[in-house]
């Protein structure tokens, strides 16, 4: 996951600010110097990191830190607020148009996610807005491009225009507009062709849809993989066609995450949407302030909370939670559950949304995983009575069970030891307002 090294970084600034009990200016430069060392280790363009610095220099005089009883919170809210700045303070939401389609138009280089992000784009306003959307196809070059963007509108239910290579692409542009009016969608996305470089008759064409119907937000997407070229291609973009954000794709892989800590003060545009894996709903609106907190570590509790509202079933958990009050609360309603809880993803993406938790390794998630598996294959094991009335399981039941299941008594403990925790964390919600998770969740 992209920032995860300058994330591990910051963290142990700030627990060895946390140390200091004063700062003055010589301590402060060292922290300084650490700090600057970080974002350049994480490919953050040089002028970006020495305006960063200063700012914060300037910041932390101004502010009184070296006064202050406890500095490093001080600090740490100066830096906070300065990694938001610098992921871009404009507005990263779009804008719907009340009385025609909002128009998007994606730009970018050949393979930098484009066809995807399009479908991705349309997955996530359709689902998650509620928005009527119309995808264009108008990479008339590639014939394949159109084909993969089919498939993709298929596979979401979004509604396709496309004339193959029959038209050129300002006209197809402009056909796919009047349909978007005429069948009252509330946005049009038009895909358009990219090059393995900027050209000028890329640009020019570009440049033509452009001007031939208004255009809402023209968004350039830009591989973070690529690093600082990313900036340049961006400049280069901008230069000829004026863009209003940034798509910013491929930030779940191993990227440093320079490219999108400098996009915003180099070029001025703000990243409005980030990629973060290959499936169509990986495509997440972009929150400089949440993103800031991740990146220092403070974990990003709101993102937890939209994909836990938009994974988890809450009548089904309300459900669970009544019949917990009733006390129907059964072992497959524990599986149901955990199952739910699984599907937002694994432990290990969920847990770095979460402020103060710790990181978990790539072996802790195997095991979590496997535990999961336990527990269904021994859960299935049990009669239905068992299951509903676990009080029940003795010991020549455990047998029986840890023979059909291939598993042993010790593991059937642990999945009732677990249901007696999930119990007691019910027995928190209780009262509480329809919530999933009590104060006190620490994962199962
Ligand atoms: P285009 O040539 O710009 O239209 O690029 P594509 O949309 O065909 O994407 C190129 C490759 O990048 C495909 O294999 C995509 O699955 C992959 N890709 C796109 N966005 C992301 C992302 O956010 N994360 C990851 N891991 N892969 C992505």
């Amino acid at each position: 996951m992209a920032f995860e090294a300058l994330s591990d970084k910051f963290s142990k600034i700030i627990k060895r600010l946390k140390g200091e009990h004063k700062l003055n200016e010589s301590n402060m430069d060292s922290i300084l110097k650490e700090i600057r060392m970080a974002l350049l280790e994480a490919d953050v363009n040089y002028k970006v990191v020495k305006d960063f610095i200063n700012n914060i220099k300037t910041k932390a005089l101004g502010e009184k830190v070296y006064d202050e009883l406890n500095p490093s919170e001080m600090v740490v809210k100066i830096v906070q607020e300065e990694l938001v700045k610098l992921l871009g303070t404009g507005k990263s939401e779009i804008v719907y148009q009340k009385n025609r389609p909002t128009v998007i138009m994606l730009v970018g280089l050949q393979g930098s996610g484009k066809t995807t992000s399009a479908a991705k784009l349309a997955y996530l306003m359709k689902n998650k807005l509620n928005k009527k959307v119309l995808l264009a196809a108008c990479d008339t070059y590639r014939l394949a491009a159109i084909d993969q963007l089919k498939e993709l509108a298929n596979s979401i239910g979004v509604d396709l225009f496309e004339l193959g290579n029959q038209k050129s692409p300002v006209e197809i542009a402009i056909e796919a507009n009047e349909k978007a009016i005429n069948g009252l969608y509330d946005v049009l996305i038009i895909d358009t062709a990219g090059r393995l470089s900027i050209d000028d008759l890329l640009m020019e064409e570009l440049n033509q849809i452009n001007l031939s119907f208004t255009i809402d937000e023209r968004l350039i997407v830009v591989d973070a993989l690529s690093g600082q070229e990313a900036l340049n291609v961006t400049n280069a973009f901008n230069d000829k066609i004026p863009l209003t954000g940034v798509i910013m794709t491929k930030l779940d892989s191993d990227t440093r995450g320079g490219a999108a800590l400098s996009i915003a003060s180099t070029t001025g545009l703000g990243i409005k949407f980030s990629g973060v894996g290959e499936k169509i709903s990986d495509l997440d609106i972009f929150y400089p302030d949440r993103m800031a907190d991740r990146i220092l570590g403070m974990g990003d509790i709101l993102t937890f909370v939209d994909k836990v509202k938009e994974n988890i079933d809450e009548k089904e958990a309300k459900k669970n939670v009544n019949k917990f009050v009733s006390g129907e609360f059964s072992l497959d309603d524990m599986l149901a559950q955990m199952k739910q809880i699984q599907k937002l993803g694994s432990m290990k993406s969920l847990l770095k949304f979460i402020p103060g938790m710790p990181k978990i390794s790539d072996e802790q998630q195997d095991q979590l995983d496997k535990e999961m598996k336990n527990f269904e294959v021994i859960i299935n094991s049990m009669t239905y009575e068992e299951r509903l009335h676990p009080e029940i399981l003795k010991n020549s039941r455990k047998v029986r069970i840890a023979k059909g299941s291939g598993k042993t008594n010790a593991d059937i403990n642990r999945v009732l030891k677990k249901y007696e925790q999930m119990k007691m964390m019910m027995k928190q919600m209780k009262g509480k307002k329809g919530g999933m998770f009590p104060p006190n969740f620490k994962g199962f």
